[in-house]
């Protein structure tokens, strides 16, 4: 039997499977969730994807909760804005202040906002249902829509924007998109898939200047081309949102860092990390401590972490096996499925092993240790043998 109270400040996947495990691992004390968002925890691959094609709501999205947090305390709606990690206290934007024994920080991270002058309206990013919901509004047949910033989530809005019968320009300094998990050769392909359904991409190339009075109606690239907008999709990288963490003598400088159980680093009192925001060490993948930004991690991460604060509240030592989840993505672009397993991020040498980089193909990335990850497009189905072959990285 346990008593006491565990904070988790955020509502979103990394929060809800910490959540859930903690409770697997017998904390019966009491758990409030806090967060933001008006909502419960609910999935945002959708946001760039079908829901942002129109027809599916934010209770439509909501995840499944397991019936052991039935009776979590939920606090939506408002913010945690600072913390005393020694004195074990949050305090939120209503001046609540929650003591706590244990703490879960799942806050996640935000787009990156550049400085760029020029009016606000118009200009969107793309985190959670209330942004979708507004650039939604956007997307009608002859919209004309820019993109700053050809990633996953640029391109998948791309797609969708196309798809709604907008004409879309992407905007970015990459020499290809999506090259840093795919590598050239594939984002070639996936840029010429673009072409092939009308995407003009301005490639090597970032927005000085958006145009307008009081709603954007353009963009002016940094060689003066204009782009006439009537929204602009800003997709340029993310923030880890630790700024309420401040002022505790963490190392804030990328997400917070964790061992492999998910325990914060050097932090004073009883307290972990999940989801995107956790850069946590991983033994199939050596080297530095990363935070990996893959719908799989809030889960895998949660599931970790649950089970260490778990057994640090009822005076356990914590696990120390190694942490060797499998970093694993997937994105739909028109009617193709890109899926990834392992860090082609990492690798040094990238190989074609089957297909065609502008059809359905297999593509292997390697660095000096072997194989680090692979792509397939529409392939999925076949990747279950390269998946098991990373696998086997965490034997040696
Ligand atoms: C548009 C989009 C498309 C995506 N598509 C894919 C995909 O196709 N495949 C894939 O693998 N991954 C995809 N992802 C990534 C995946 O959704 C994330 O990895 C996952 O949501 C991360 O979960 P999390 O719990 O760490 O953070 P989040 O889901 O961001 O949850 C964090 C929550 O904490 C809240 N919060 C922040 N600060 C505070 C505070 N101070 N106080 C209280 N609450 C706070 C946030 O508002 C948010 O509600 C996509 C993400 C987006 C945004």
């Amino acid at each position: 039997m346990t008593s006491g109270q565990v904070v988790v400040v955020g509502a979103g996947l990394g929060g809800l499977r910490a959540a859930e495990s903690l409770r697997g691992a017998g904390y019966d004390g009491h758990i409030v969730i806090v967060g933001d968002e008006p909502h419960r925890p609910y999935n945002r691959p959708p946001l760039s994807k079908e829901a942002l094609a129109g027809g599916v709501s934010v209770e439509q999205l909501e995840f499944r909760r397991k019936a052991s947090i039935d009776d979590v305390e939920w606090r939506l709606g408002s913010p945690v804005v600072s913390s005393d990690l020694t004195a074990q206290t949050v305090t939120l934007a209503d001046g609540s202040v929650l003591p706590f024994d244990g703490l879960v920080v799942a806050s996640g991270i935000r787009p990156r906002a550049l400085p760029i002058p020029g009016p606000e309206k118009g200009r969107y990013f793309l985190r959670t249902a209330q942004d979708a919901a507004g650039v939604r509004e956007y997307l009608v047949p002859g919209a004309r829509v820019v993109i700053m910033g050809a990633g996953f989530i640029g391109c998948e809005v791309a797609a969708t924007a196309v798809g709604l019968g907008a004409t879309v320009h992407v905007v970015a300094l990459d020499e290809e998109p999506m090259i840093r998990p795919l590598g050239r050769e594939l984002g070639a392909g996936m840029r010429r898939r673009h072409e092939a359904k009308g995407v003009t991409f301005h490639l090597g190339h970032t927005i000085s200047e958006f145009l307008g009075e009081d709603h954007v109606v353009g963009a002016r690239l940094d060689d003066g081309t204009v782009l006439n907008a009537d929204v602009v999709i800003e997709a340029v990288g993310s923030v880890a949102n630790t700024e309420w963490l401040e002022g505790n003598g963490l190392d804030l400088s990328d997400g917070l860092l964790v061992d492999d159980g998910m325990r914060v680093i050097d932090a004073p009192c009883p307290m972990v990390a999940v989801g995107d925001l956790a850069r946590h060490p991983n033994a199939l993948f050596p080297g530095p401590a990363r935070r990996i930004e893959h719908w799989n991690m809030p889960t895998e991460t949660g599931k970790r972490a649950g089970a260490t604060l778990g057994a640090i509240l009822s005076g356990q030592e914590p696990a120390t096996a190694p942490f060797t989840a499998m970093p694993s993505f997937w994105s739909d672009q028109y009617k193709h499925k890109v899926q990834s397993f392992g860090m082609p991020g990492i690798a040094n040498r990238i190989t074609l092993v089957d297909g065609d980089v502008d059809g359905p193909c297999i593509v292997e990335y390697l660095d000096d240790t072997g194989l680090v990850g692979v792509v397939g497009i529409d392939r999925t189905s076949e990747l279950a043998p390269y998946r098991a072959r990373l696998l086997e990285r965490a034997r040696g």
